[in-house]
């Protein structure tokens, strides 16, 4: 049976995290088996507050895009960045607040100075 998808997602994200997930388990699997790994048994990836990225969609695609590889099993670790943000005039760095405005000196050009980020950061492997 083929699952409409859309019926089970709607907030357009479905694609976004299956590209990813798909993207995280090639770069696994091009790391661990040049090593000679037999298994890749977790995955430790950083996750910024700001990204788009939902953690439970990597999970539940996870499941079964690993099914029938070396990496099929393995455990997702997510390690959370906050967001922090930095005032172009004054330097501040500062976390989220409510009116984006510097705390410092009311200045509204900020830049998002962490919190953005995904990415696979390192891989646990049986030989
Ligand atoms: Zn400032």
């Amino acid at each position: 049976m083929i699952r409409d998808s859309a019926s089970t997602f709607n907030n357009g994200t479905i694609m976004h995290e299956l590209g990813i997930t798909q993207n995280l388990l090639n770069l696994a699997i091009q790391h661990a088996e040049p090593a000679g790994a037999r298994r890749i048994t977790a995955l430790h990836l950083v996750i910024g507050e700001l990204s788009s990225v939902v953690d439970d969609s990597v999970r539940f695609y996870w499941e079964f895009l690993s099914r029938g590889t070396i990496a099929q099993g393995a455990a997702l670790h997510f390690e959370r960045v906050p967001a922090a943000f930095e005032c172009r005039d004054c330097s501040e760095v500062f976390p989220r607040n409510a009116n984006f405005l510097c705390p410092a000196c009311g200045s509204d050009r900020v830049q998002v100075k962490q919190g953005e980020e995904f990415y696979l950061k390192s891989i646990e492997v049986e030989d």
